[in-house]
């Protein structure tokens, strides 16, 4: 025993109650249950979800990767733009679509007047790289699923663009074709969904570059009737 424990035990103080360091939140959420990080998670302001989204290793992707993606923009953006994850670009600079379809997609938005600080909030269903930008796996996707829900719920878009079959059909628990999903006006976490061709397909396939015009034209007159 200590010597500040011997002379309060001398006095009578026993036993001795020691105040326990505070646990990082990080570390509380990585003892937890999947439900009971979940509905951690849900109540996370700015600050905790970016803490924990960059101490994650909730999944195996956090091993091979650089660095989490979090997401850019206006955090009270009308528009959230959702990708599939992180490719090479992105995780060597922790910002989403910085590559070749990164500045194509800033092409897009700036001729609708946006722009990925102006109006516009950019993130990925996942937010580590996959090994090889192999295609996210089930696992994967359910355990950052909270993190995308959560920057919603902070950021309350009045409009959700999904870019490419992967965030389409994973946001909309759906295997049906881009083709057939886009031009409609979806639902998801009770904000209108749209979707679209991802930006890196429409750089491998010029004339889908045309419908995905009409897409966005589809988007702001979506967001203007709302
Ligand atoms: N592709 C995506 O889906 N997201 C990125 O951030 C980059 C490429």
């Amino acid at each position: 025993m200590s010597r500040r424990g011997e002379v309060l035990k001398e006095m009578g103080f026993s036993p001795v109650w020691k105040l326990r360091s505070v646990p990082e939140l990080s570390e509380v959420i990585q003892e937890q249950g999947p439900e009971q990080k979940s509905n951690d998670i849900a109540l996370m302001d700015w600050p905790q979800l970016k803490a924990k989204v960059a101490a994650c290793t909730d999944c195996k992707l956090r091993a091979g990767c650089r660095q989490t993606v979090f997401g850019v923009g206006d955090e009270q953006a009308d528009w959230l733009l959702v990708g599939e994850a992180p490719g090479s670009d992105e995780d060597r600079l922790g910002e989403p679509f910085v590559g070749q379809a990164g500045k194509l997609l800033d092409n897009m938005l700036a001729s609708i007047s946006l722009g990925r600080d102006r109006n516009v909030y950019i993130a990925n269903v996942l937010k580590c790289r996959p090994p090889g930008n192999r295609n996210p796996e089930p696992d994967e996707v359910a355990k950052c699923s909270p993190h995308l829900l959560r920057q919603i719920g902070l950021i309350q878009p009045r409009l959700i663009l999904a870019m490419g079959r992967f965030a389409a059909q994973t946001l909309l628990g759906s295997d049906a074709t881009i083709a057939s999903l886009r031009v409609r006006v979806h639902q998801y976490a009770g904000v209108p969904l749209i979707v679209t061709y991802h930006p890196a397909y429409l750089l491998r396939s010029l004339p889908d570059k045309a419908k995905a015009w009409q897409d966005l034209r589809f988007a702001v007159r979506t967001i203007e009737s709302a």
